[in-house]
């Protein structure tokens, strides 16, 4: 990759962030054994991230010993990312550098093994309280984690390849967490990464097909919810899948919110959200999109957090459901 070709929207974007970035490489270079971490229950933005920084640092530094911890997710592996590693606490003992992507909150970083690491980074586009690594990027304006990830590696000062694979990878993140390009958080510098990416010759359609893929089966779960789904006075939709309804329909829980976007784009509904029962633990998980107002601080007042336009929360029990689509409702009086 030749520096001159980098465009300037992307190089002025990385601007702030050059002493950072500078530090990140060089560590990178330093650490024989680096550990790629992101947040539990992933989604397109955290595996594609961390994956494709995973197959940059292999493609470009192919001596590093680069582990890819965290759960693995019930229908994206292995159809759109290999099963993580399974890695061995010996394997701790040595030093080793941690990146973690796409999550800044410790509570939700997908394995605890992070903190043994001699050297921490923290890569992330989620508004964050706390501090986790030595270094920590921030920025919300990013749509997808792996913009930002991208952002620095065509801002790192060297000659390095984007694979493929890894821009393969990158693009499934930035789509994931754009939303296809229809959230607002997309930029002229979100479309500039994706830009950048199809130069590594990837194959767009074929991404697009195995991201959204459905079963037939899949069909009857959109069905249900069609035929369940209520919407509060001033346009929130919702719907809820208790444990019972998801053996009903032969879904996992994790896959409860994966239909939350039939909700988008209807006139008279602002906000969406998919209310489903844990498998785990005594709790239901919700999933909140908004078209235009932003529904984090209502996730956070519900153990949650995200961005303005799609964010997730949690609630003990159904007895609390009326307050959270309370809340929610009221932002749109
Ligand atoms: P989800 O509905 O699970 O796809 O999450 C939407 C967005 O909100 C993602 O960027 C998540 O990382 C974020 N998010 C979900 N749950 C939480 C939480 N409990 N705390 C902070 N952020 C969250």
């Amino acid at each position: 990759m030749k520096k001159n070709k980098v465009p300037a929207i992307i190089l002025e974007k990385g601007k702030p962030f050059q002493k950072e970035y500078n530090k990140i490489l060089k560590a990178i270079k330093r650490y024989d054994r680096i550990a790629i971490f992101r947040h539990i229950m992933p989604d397109f933005d955290a595996l594609g991230t961390q994956f494709g920084l995973a197959q940059w640092i292999k493609d470009n530094f192919p001596d590093k010993d680069v582990k890819i911890l965290g759960d693995n997710h019930v229908t994206f592996t292995p159809r759109l990312f290999p099963a993580t590693d399974v890695v061995n606490e010996s394997w701790f003992k040595q030093p080793f550098l941690t990146i973690v992507v796409d999550v800044g909150n410790a509570k939700r970083f997908a394995d605890p093994r992070w903190k043994k690491a001699k050297y921490k980074v923290v890569l992330d586009h989620h508004p964050q309280e706390e501090t986790n690594g030595k270094v920590n990027i921030v920025d919300t304006s990013m749509a997808a984690a792996s913009e930002l990830v991208c952002n620095m590696i065509y801002n790192f000062k060297g000659n390095y390849v984007m694979s493929k694979q890894a821009a393969s990878y990158f693009y499934i993140a930035l789509v994931g967490d754009s939303g296809r390009f229809m959230y607002s958080s997309t930029t002229t510098h979100t479309f500039q990464i994706a830009e950048q990416l199809l130069k590594s010759d990837i194959e767009i359609s074929k991404i697009y097909q195995t991201m959204y893929e459905k079963k037939i089966d899949d069909l009857k779960v959109t069905a249900y919810i069609l035929n369940h789904f209520d919407v509060s006075p001033h346009g929130v939709a919702y719907y809820v899948l208790t444990l019972d309804t998801q053996k009903q329909l032969n879904i996992t829980t994790e896959r409860g919110k994966e239909n939350v976007n039939l909700f988008a784009n209807i006139d008279g509904i602002n906000a969406w959200c998919s209310i489903t029962e844990d498998n785990k633990e005594p709790c239901f998980r919700i999933s909140i999109r908004s078209k235009e107002k932003p529904i984090n601080e209502v996730a956070r007042m519900f153990e949650g957090g995200g961005h303005a336009q799609a964010s997730g929360a949690k609630i003990n029990s159904l007895d609390e459901l009326p307050k959270f689509i309370n809340e929610l409702d009221k932002l749109f009086y």
